[in-house]
């Protein structure tokens, strides 16, 4: 018969195993999901609980979220509220052996799910900079007295380093992926999702078609108005790209005023209509910056993707099209 403690050195290892796995498959990206999850599985073995979460704390947005969680579904909460976002505001281990007697205790889930929560220890995550960006929880200590104590804060520290680190590398592959003015993708972004997502579309018979396009005369807009309602013009062109893009579709910064954006299952009058809609609503838009009320167009090369053909080529074709488009007379769709 294994010993406890062998029980959960096996454990341990076989929890290791599978990151190891997953980190070296060659489909590993920047979606940590996974190993978020093998993490949090780990925690829970590490401190014996019942469940453990893993929070990531979204700075931007002011909120806490589950990025994993054994045991419980996806939780959203604004991040001054909780245990969670108190051990975070005050950089600090917290453990509560007598939950609802703690003010800072949110019983809400458990009114909804009928849980009951006896025991918590929160875990604060730094990234190797020592800036904090989530925290680990374990709830209801299992065996012994049911209470946590400083022998599963140190055991927990262990998944706490790990999940530092790989929360760390994955919001710097996210930040190296989008562009900080517009908060679209860039195209780092692009290919990333093109050798994930459209590439297999592709090799799967897949229609997929995209299109450039370029704001006319933006360096008029710069000189007339100043490079902050520049920045504005840009901000409003990638908002209205966004509402334009379906579920299925992504919308990219390609450079300075041009964007790219690809359709999936839509051949290339969809495209073009498409561009055509979108040419329209920016004609007829007005973007109000810096006490002006600036009106702007685009111009749009379209092509559908030719499977033959490599993606830098199948975006010069694109590129030709809105070339011409300039050429021509500008705020206009070629194809
Ligand atoms: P065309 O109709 O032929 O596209 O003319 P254009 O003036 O739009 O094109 P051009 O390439 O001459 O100028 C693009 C300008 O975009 C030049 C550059 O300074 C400006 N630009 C690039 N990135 C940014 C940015 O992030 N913010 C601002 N404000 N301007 C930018
Ligand atoms: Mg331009
Ligand atoms: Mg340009």
């Amino acid at each position: 018969m294994p010993t406890d403690h062998e029980r959960m050195l096996s454990e341990i290892f076989s929890v290791s195993e599978e990151i190891y796995k997953d980190m070296s498959d060659d489909v590993s990206d920047t979606d940590h999901t996974k190993v978020f999850e093998y993490i949090t599985r780990l925690g829970k073995t590490l401190s014996e609980s019942d469940r453990t979460s893993f929070w990531k704390w979204d700075k931007r947005n002011h909120t806490l979220w589950t990025a994993a969680a054994v045991g419980a579904d996806k939780i959203i909460i604004p991040d001054n509220t909780g245990l969670v976002g108190k051990a975070l505001a005050e950089k600090r281990v917290i453990i509560t052996n007598d939950p609802y007697s703690d003010p800072d205790f949110n019983s809400a889930v458990d009114k909804k799910t009928g849980y009951v929560t006896k025991s918590i220890l929160v875990m604060p995550v730094a990234d190797v900079n020592g800036e904090f960006i989530g925290a680990y929880q374990a709830i209801n200590k299992l065996g012994s007295d049911g209470k946590f104590g400083d022998e599963d804060v140190r055991r927990l520290s262990l998944a706490a380093v790990i999940c530092g680190i790989a929360l760390e590398s994955e919001t710097f592959l996210d930040e190296s992926h989008h562009d900080k003015l517009t908060q679209l993708k860039n195209r780092m972004g692009f290919y990333s999702d093109f050798s994930k997502r459209y590439l297999k579309l592709v090799e799967t018979g897949k229609k997929l078609s995209l299109f450039i396009c370029d704001i006319d005369k933006f360096k008029r807009i710069n000189d007339t108005y100043g490079h902050n309602a520049g920045d504005e013009v840009l901000k409003h062109t990638a908002a209205l790209l966004g509402t334009c893009c379906g579920e299925n579709d992504g919308i990219y910064r390609w450079g300075g005023e041009e964007f790219v954006m690809i359709m999936t299952d839509a051949d290339k009058q969809t495209c073009i209509d498409k561009a055509e809609e979108i040419r329209v609503k920016i004609m007829e838009s007005v973007c109000h910056a810096e006490g002006n009320d600036i009106k702007l167009t685009l111009s749009f090369g379209v092509s559908e993707f030719d499977s033959n053909r490599t993606i830098e080529e199948n975006i010069s074709s694109a590129d030709e099209k809105l070339y011409t488009a300039k050429e021509s007379g500008r705020n206009r769709v070629v194809f």
